[in-house]
C-alpha cells in the first residue's frame, strides 16, 4: 500500500479506509481491431491523482496503482474532499517510467473527478474522459503497461494536436510527439513506438528519409504522396524506423504467443495505404482508392490476406515481400523496403514458433544497429545501410533467426 499518510492527521475515530478508482472512457474509432485493448472503458492504470481535503485546506498527488487504477488512503470521514485525474501515468512494473499527455502548449490537463466528496470505508469510482487527452492516455499506458521491453525510468511526452497543424509527428528534436489522431489507438501506440524505441536507443534520434523513388510500386499516388505509406516503397531507413513503431503498436493490441495472429488498423490521414499496385489504369485505381481511405482498412501482419471493397474482393496481399511482389520492376533495389515488411518481419521475428525474440532483446538489437547514424539514403555498398546494420546486430546478440525473416519479408536489401 502507498501513501496512507495522505492528507490527514494521524488515524481516529473518524478514519476511514477510502479506495478511489478511475477508468479511462475511450471512443475509439478501431476499438475493435486487435483481439486486445477492445472495450471503450479501460482501468487507468497509474494515473496521477490529486486528492483535496477541502476542509483542512491540504492536498496531495497520488498515483493510482498501475495494476488497478486504484489509490487506497485513508480519509476522515468529517471532512469533504475534491479529487482530480491528470493526463498522466506512471507505470511501474519491473521499472518506472511515465508518460505525460498534454495541450498543444505542452500543459498537462486536470479534470475534476468529484468535488466535496464524503468518504467511506468502500470503494469509490470514477470515470474520466472521453476525450482525445484521455484516448493518447489510454492507449499508450496500456500499450507500456503490457510492453515494457527494457525501458527504465523514462519519461514519454505527448501532445495533442488540437488545431490540426503538425499531425501524428514524432518529434525526436523536441522531445515529444505530436498526436493528431487521437481516436485512432493504432496511431497513438504507433507514436509511441517511436519514442519506445528511440528511448532504447538513448534518445539519439531517427535518421531517415522519406524522398525515395516510387518507381513503380505506388504510382497511382505518387501526385498526392509526400510522407510514407505503409507499402510505399521506400528507403530502408524509413521502412525500418516506421516498421518498428507499427511493430510496437500491432503488439501492443494483438496477443503475441508462438504464431500469433496479427490485426492492425491503418488509415487514411496517417500512413496512407495503396494494398493494390495495379498502375495499368491509374486514374481507376486513385478514385477507387480515394473512395476506399474514408474508411479504416483493417489488415492482417501475420498471414496473407485479401483487401475488398463494397463485399468485392480486389487484390489479395502474400504473407512475404510485398515489396519484392509489387514494387521491384524497375527502379532502384538496393536499400529499398516498406514499412509493411518490416512490420512483418519484426512480427515474425518476435513470435513465430522457433523465434520467439523478447522485445528487451529486438529493442536491444534495434539500438546496437545505432538507427542515428546509419546510411538513410542511397543505392551504396556501405555496411552502414540498415539492411546490415540490423543483421550486424542480430548476429552480434546470437539472434540467428532475424535473416531468416529478413530474407522472407524482403528486409534485407
Ligand atoms: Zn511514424
Amino acid at each position: 500500500m502507498i501513501g496512507l499518510e495522505l492528507m490527514v492527521e494521524a488515524a481516529d475515530a473518524a478514519s476511514v479506509i477510502q479506495t478511489i478508482c478511475v477508468d479511462e472512457d475511450t471512443d475509439y474509432t478501431d476499438a475493435s481491431a486487435g483481439n486486445q485493448f477492445t472495450g471503450t472503458s479501460n482501468d487507468a492504470y497509474g494515473i496521477h491523482l490529486k486528492i483535496s481535503d477541502l476542509t483542512a485546506s491540504t492536498s496531495a498527488w497520488v498515483w493510482a496503482l498501475t495494476s488497478t487504477g486504484c489509490y487506497t488512503g485513508v480519509a476522515d470521514d468529517s471532512h469533504s474532499y475534491k479529487i482530480e485525474a491528470a493526463t498522466t501515468a506512471q507505470i511501474v512494473d519491473t521499472y518506472t517510467n511515465t508518460i505525460y499527455v498534454q495541450d498543444k502548449d505542452g500543459n498537462t490537463l486536470v479534470t475534476t473527478l468529484v468535488n466535496n466528496f464524503t468518504p467511506h470505508n468502500g470503494t469509490n469510482n470514477y470515470s474520466i474522459g472521453p476525450s482525445s487527452y484521455v484516448d493518447i492516455l489510454a492507449a499508450t499506458s496500456f500499450a507500456l503497461k503490457s510492453h515494457t521491453g527494457i525501458i527504465s525510468g523514462q519519461s514519454f511526452y505527448f501532445r495533442y494536436d488540437s488545431d490540426g497543424t503538425h499531425g501524428n509527428d514524432y518529434r525526436a528534436d523536441l522531445g515529444f510527439g505530436w498526436i493528431k489522431e487521437a481516436d485512432l489507438k493504432f496511431v497513438d501506440a504507433h507514436e509511441f513506438g517511436h519514442q519506445i524505441f528511440d528511448a532504447a536507443n538513448g534518445w539519439d534520434g531517427n535518421n531517415k528519409n522519406y524522398t525515395a523513388d516510387l518507381d513503380d510500386c505506388s504510382g497511382a499516388y505518387s501526385a498526392v504522396q509526400d510522407k510514407h505509406q505503409m507499402n510505399s516503397k521506400e528507403f530502408s531507413s524509413t521502412g525500418a524506423i516506421e516498421g518498428v513503431a507499427s511493430f510496437y503498436a500491432a503488439l501492443a493490441f494483438n496477443s503475441d504467443g508462438s504464431n500469433a495472429a496479427c490485426s492492425y488498423a491503418n488509415y487514411n490521414g496517417h500512413n496512407l495505404v495503396d494494398w493494390d499496385p495495379n498502375t495499368s489504369s491509374p486514374n481507376n485505381q486513385k478514385s477507387d482508392d480515394a473512395q476506399y481511405l474514408s474508411v479504416q482498412d483493417v489488415f492482417n501482419c501475420e498471414d496473407g490476406w485479401t483487401y475488398s471493397e463494397g463485399g468485392v474482393d480486389k487484390y489479395t496481399v502474400n504473407a512475404a515481400d510485398f515489396l519484392g511482389q509489387n514494387c521491384l520492376n524497375n527502379g532502384a533495389v538496393n536499400h529499398r523496403a516498406t514499412q509493411y515488411d518490416f512490420v512483418r518481419a519484426f512480427w515474425d521475428f518476435h513470435t513465430d514458433s522457433g523465434s520467439s525474440v523478447s522485445l528487451s532483446n529486438i529493442m536491444t538489437m534495434w539500438a546496437n544497429a545505432d538507427p542515428d547514424t546509419w546510411n538513410a539514403a542511397g543505392t551504396g555498398t556501405s555496411s552502414d545501410f540498415p539492411a546490415t546494420r540490423l543483421q550486424t546486430a542480430a548476429t552480434g546478440l546470437s539472434l540467428s533467426t532475424w535473416n531468416n525473416k529478413a530474407a522472407t519479408n524482403g528486409t534485407d536489401r
